[in-house]
């Protein structure tokens, strides 16, 4: 692609060029591409509005500033909107002035054929994403929540229009309130036109000639809003609730934004949670396994009974059905697992050792049917050896 010369190439002088070189420069190069005097060679009359363009940059001081320190697109707001990329080098930390305006509304999308610099389109307001920390039975139940958010809100002194109060805010004329200009730009590829935010009204459509003393100008302000969460029982962690038109306010007459509210669980001490069931492993002693007892198992509505057979093993899940989480989705409850966890007694005293060795001489393959069996595959397996 024939990219756009560097005007001091055009002119053919060293970027150090004194006023006066560049004079000289562009008069010599005048005369010699002027289309009067080159009315056969078409190409002469590009080199000559070439010529002109550079010339009237690199001869005004401010200009040739700006042309030396952001290249093209510091002195044609145009630059690069009809291209499709190659500004990426934007962005840094340096001071664009009131070029900023114009460079941000690129960078929101501006680029690539169809220049979209409309800044006076209505637009959603912003989202606000926060999180609220529940407890275990605050989620399994539901609650109602109160969260604090900082939102953008239309200014109350002049209604969002950034009007002072008793004027309002008129239509630019020069944009006709479109809050874009069609400009004609000539490239080495053919003239094309281009849309650039309007340089009157910076892109919005209307001119304030008074502007509202509370919010600037800006028709906006800050607000800090607590606002009340209903939380549906059975919300898991993760899980996120949408608080519709709570957000920003909306650009240009769009609508708000939304507020959404992500969920997240603390653990419990004794609970888990699978979807909308409930595991709880509980403790036994080798006593209770072994002759069976009845059990106050603790459930989300309280302690219920459940009686546990004799002999039961470690690691056996019974469940108690409906005792979970009621779905999210307001359908039925889920169920609660229990895992049972025989406790091996520690520390025991003489006289418990005693007893454990005289009841370990009194069992039998019957009562150890496990180890029995084990042991029974060990000599098959090893017959040979
Ligand atoms: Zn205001
Ligand atoms: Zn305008």
């Amino acid at each position: 692609m024939a990219d756009k010369r560097d005007y001091y190439e055009v002119l053919g002088v060293s970027k150090s060029a004194s006023d006066d070189e560049i004079k000289k420069a562009h008069r010599k190069l005048a005369k010699k591409y002027h289309p009067d005097l080159n009315k056969d060679n078409p190409q002469a009359a590009e080199k000559f509005k070439e010529l002109n363009e550079a010339y009237e940059v690199l001869s005004d001081k401010t200009k040739r500033q700006k042309y030396d320190q952001f290249g093209f697109a510091g002195v044609d707001p145009n630059y690069g909107a009809g291209q499709g990329g190659g500004f990426g080098g934007f962005g840094g930390g340096f001071d664009m002035g009131d070029l900023g305006d114009i460079f941000g509304s690129f960078f929101g999308g501006g680029f690539g054929g169809s220049s979209r610099s409309r800044r006076n389109a209505p637009q959603r307001g912003q989202t606000i994403q926060q999180r609220v920390m529940l407890s275990f039975e605050e989620a399994a139940f539901g609650c109602e929540k109160e969260i604090t958010i900082q939102r953008t809100e239309n200014c109350e002194e002049c209604g969002g229009t950034g009007a002072a109060k008793g004027t309002s805010a008129e239509t630019c004329s020069n944009c006709r309130g479109s809050g874009y200009v069609t400009q004609t730009q000539r490239t080495p590829l053919g003239m094309f036109q281009t849309q650039a935010p309007c340089p009157h009204c910076q892109g919005s459509g209307k001119i304030i000639k008074q502007k509202c003393t509370k919010c600037g100008g800006t028709g906006k302000t800050q607000k800090s809003r607590t606002l009340k969460v209903k939380i549906p029982a059975g919300i898991d962690d993760g899980q996120a609730i949408q608080l519709r038109g709570q957000g920003g306010s909306g650009i240009n007459g769009g609508p708000a934004g939304d507020v959404i509210v992500t969920i997240s669980i603390r653990p419990h001490p004794i609970f888990t949670r699978e979807g909308s069931d409930v595991i709880c492993e509980i403790p036994i002693s080798f006593a209770q396994a072994a002759l069976g007892d009845t059990l106050q198992v603790p459930t989300i509505d309280g302690k219920v009974e459940y009686s546990v057979p004799e002999g039961t093993q470690p690691g056996t899940i019974f469940r108690l059905r409906g005792k979970g989480i009621q779905n999210v989705n307001g359908r039925g409850r889920g169920d609660q697992y229990v895992k049972v966890h025989v406790e091996i007694p520690k520390n025991l005293t003489n006289r418990q050792k005693e007893l454990l060795r005289e009841f370990e001489e009194t069992t039998t393959d019957d009562n150890q049917q496990q180890k029995k069996s084990f042991w029974d595959k060990v000599k098959d397996a090893f017959k040979g050896d």
